[in-house]
């Protein structure tokens, strides 16, 4: 007799609902895949649709935002979906590990709740990877005081949370990011005391042919121009913190004017007071669950296909994981993951016609980020400022001094040596903050760190893990596909 019984509806594991996870999980849904998104957050939207906290009752919580319908189209679609039960949204699921099986799918290992306590797991077919990125921040004097946060930390506590911190504030590193977290602060009633840009950002203007391809970006570039000008921020470009000042808390900055090769000019320093800093130097992609399936690197970020498939057959990454560009990239890229996930899912053959326009929007959106990178770059010699006494590893509280001792006396010459000398780098963030310090004072080139766990995961966890792969039942939530 036929076997009359409907075929299984393959089931398909996002993680990260930023704009790359929502619009992969929102592809490959609407073509007959069940999804399992899981993020760490509340709510979805990653870093660049942050919104309030629900219990805030923000009345107007697009005014912090310069891609609200976008942001609506992706809730809207994502909350269609859940009601038609072919999305299940787990929130507040922090991933620690994926790994292959049981058979040939994958199994999501996370911790549940604000607190990370209880272990969930999910199994899926497949598995798309949109982890996004982290803020680089390089060390100073000073960097340490209260008052001092990272550009994008200072942002989304603004968008998640809607407080301020200080009444004045600098903003400063080098990268885009800077423009709309110094115009946020100042819409939200912040004093910007300066927006200090390391690098000459003139240099992208003279690029015709990138903005003609990208009208958009222009469009915005001159919204926040045009927003500091109206709350007369002053933009100090070539410019970099040389010190923080403050006796327990932020008080002050020491700016100062860079030369061309990247060095401060002698006489050009000046103090700035100001209760808040928000500085950052850029973002490096998030890679930890890729590298630990053995999905290959191509340098910092996630090796893909023009698919948006990794070297491991039914793993896709997408977003910022896979290299730094916006979030516009990260939408076209999920887009692209989820549509081809979805076919090779049900058996067939990907059809790159079918999304050929996201597949220009990924190439417009690639074209301008390497034309970005070329711009934004930290000061060549960011060394120099960093005096010995200069905390480099917060969490193990490595100074400037120790790592350069490492390097000078005992001959370390790279980023992994210099943590056994002298444990920068094996705290709680396991390097994720000062590995681009350590890199940058030992003198070697930034590489990724394979790192088993994405997440820090409680010796309990991890102890009765085989226990959970033989109960399907166990009440710590394993999902099965
Ligand atoms: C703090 C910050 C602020 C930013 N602000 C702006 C801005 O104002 N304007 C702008 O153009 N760009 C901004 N960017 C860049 C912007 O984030 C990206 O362009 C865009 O959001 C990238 O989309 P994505 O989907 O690739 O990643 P993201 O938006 O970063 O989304 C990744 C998601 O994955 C989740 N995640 C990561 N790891 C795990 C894990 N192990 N377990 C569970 N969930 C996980 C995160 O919680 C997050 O929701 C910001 C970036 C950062 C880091």
């Amino acid at each position: 007799m036929a076997d009359r019984r409907a075929p299984r509806t393959p089931h398909l594991a996002v993680v990260g609902a930023g704009p790359a996870g929502l619009a992969a999980a929102l592809a490959a849904a609407a073509r007959g895949v069940r999804v399992t998104l899981l993020d760490a957050a509340p709510q979805a939207g990653g870093q660049f649709h942050r919104r309030p906290a629900e219990a805030l009752g923000a009345r107007r919580p697009q005014a912090l935002h310069h891609a609200w319908s976008t942001a609506e189209r992706l809730r809207e679609g994502l909350e269609a979906h859940v009601r038609a039960g072919s999305v299940r949204h787990l929130t507040e699921h922090h991933v620690w590990c994926a790994e292959p099986g049981p058979g040939t799918g994958f199994t999501v290992h996370a911790l549940r709740g604000p607190e990370q306590r209880e272990p969930a797991e999910v199994c899926a077919d497949a598995l798309v990877l949109a982890t996004g990125g982290y803020e680089k921040v390089l060390p100073f004097p000073g960097w340490t005081l209260p008052g001092v946060v990272t550009a994008g930390g200072a942002q989304a506590m603004l968008k998640g949370t809607l407080a301020v911190s200080g009444g004045t504030a600098v903003v400063a590193g080098t990268g885009p990011l800077l423009l709309p977290v110094a115009a946020g602060l100042a819409a939200a009633g912040v004093t910007v005391a300066a927006l200090v840009e390391s690098a000459a950002p003139k240099a992208l203007l003279r690029r015709a042919p990138v903005w003609a391809a990208q009208p958009a970006k222009l469009a915005e570039g001159a919204g926040y121009a045009a927003a500091l000008l109206r709350h007369r921020v002053p933009v100090l470009t070539r410019h970099t913190v040389v010190e923080a000042h403050g006796t327990g808390r932020l008080e002050a900055v020491t700016v100062a004017a860079l030369d061309a090769g990247g060095h401060v000019r002698p006489g050009t320093a000046r103090r700035v007071p100001c209760a808040t800093l928000a500085i950052g130097h850029g973002m490096l992609p998030q890679t930890d669950l890729a590298d630990t399936l053995g999905c290959r690197l191509d340098g910092l970020a996630v090796h893909v296909d023009t698919e948006q498939r990794t070297d491991v057959p039914g793993v896709w990454a997408a977003g910022e994981t896979t290299g730094i560009g916006g979030a516009g990239l990260s939408l076209a890229e999920g887009h692209i993951a989820g549509r081809s996930a979805a076919a090779r899912l049900h058996g067939t053959r990907p059809d790159p016609a079918a999304w050929a326009r996201a597949a220009r929007a990924r190439d417009r959106g690639r074209a301008f980020a390497a034309a970005l990178d070329t711009v934004y770059a930290p000061p060549a010699h960011w060394t120099e400022q960093v005096t010995d006494d200069t905390t480099v590893c917060r969490c193990e509280e490595v100074t400037a001094g120790a790592v350069r001792e490492a390097v000078a006396d005992l001959g370390a010459g790279d980023v992994r040596t210099v943590k056994l000398l002298t444990r920068a780098g094996m705290g709680w963030c396991q390097g994720r903050m000062c590995a681009p310090a350590v890199a940058g004072l030992t003198g070697c080139a930034l590489t990724p760190s394979h790192r088993p766990f994405a997440r820090p995961v409680p010796l309990g966890v991890l102890a009765r893990q085989p226990d959970h792969r033989d109960d399907m039942s166990h009440p710590t939530g394993k999902e099965t596909g």
